[in-house]
């Protein structure tokens, strides 16, 4: 609150001017010389009226004087006043500021602390990844060289059988031309030419027929040649027709 030292009013400074010159033409003075002789008993009155006007002028000046200090000075508490409520309406308004700045402070402080959290969980979660993914890793690659162990392994089998497999071919063709070839005392009927193996007298080609079919078709040739060896039985007359 603003307070103002007290001063005089501008109606009192007017009735005291007032008084001051009222006094003055009720005494007739008004250049201290002349008409102040006839109005006192002595010079000695005359003299003190004079110094009491005198003081009166001085108090009435010095009176003025200092009104328009206290005017000047009520101008200056107005403008500190003014000055001191913007002042406290910026204090009011930094004061909102700093607790909007704390409140969100506040606020940044429990959001960076949940993500610092989250990043430490999610950095747990992967370091732990990491270390099945390693153990997963180790065992594939365990897994890995034996079954390329195992691969190469096949792969020996597989070329020794290939090899086996290749031999037998060779030596199934071989006795089979050896079949073709001595099925017979002569090679009387036999076709050879190309790598041919056929014998037109027995109806077998040796080298595509299966063992199984060859060997029927020998059972068959041979029966049909003891039958034309054999004789045809003796007929009866019961049976005979
Ligand atoms: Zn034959």
């Amino acid at each position: 609150m603003r307070t103002t030292p007290p001063a005089l009013t501008a109606a009192q400074m007017a009735r005291v001017g007032k008084a001051i010159k009222r006094l003055q033409r009720d005494l007739a003075v008004d250049d201290g010389t002349g008409s102040l002789a006839g109005s006192f008993a002595d010079d000695a009155q005359a003299n003190d009226v004079r110094r009491l006007l005198s003081a009166l002028t001085t108090a009435q000046a010095r009176i003025g004087e200092l009104e328009a200090e206290l005017r000047s000075a009520n101008e200056g508490y107005a403008r500190l006043g003014g000055r001191l409520a913007s002042a406290s309406a910026r204090i009011e308004a930094l004061e909102g500021e700093r607790d909007a700045n704390r409140a969100q402070a506040i606020h940044l402080t429990a959001k960076l602390s949940e993500e610092r959290r989250f990043k430490r969980e999610f950095e747990e979660a992967c370091r732990a990844e990491v270390v099945a993914v390693d153990a997963a890793m180790v065992s594939l690659r365990d897994e890995l060289a034996a079954k390329t162990e195992f691969v190469m392994q096949a792969e020996a089998a597989l070329t020794a059988a290939r090899t086996r497999a290749e031999g037998l071919e060779a030596e199934n063709a071989r006795l089979r031309m050896l079949l073709c070839l001595r099925h017979h005392a002569t090679a009387a009927g036999l076709y050879l030419d190309d790598g041919e193996l056929q014998c037109a007298a027995c109806g077998i080609d040796f080298k595509r027929m299966s063992a199984e079919d060859i060997e029927r078709r020998f059972a068959d040739n041979g029966r049909r040649e003891l039958a034309a060896l054999t004789p045809p039985p003796a007929t009866t007359g019961e049976e005979a027709s």
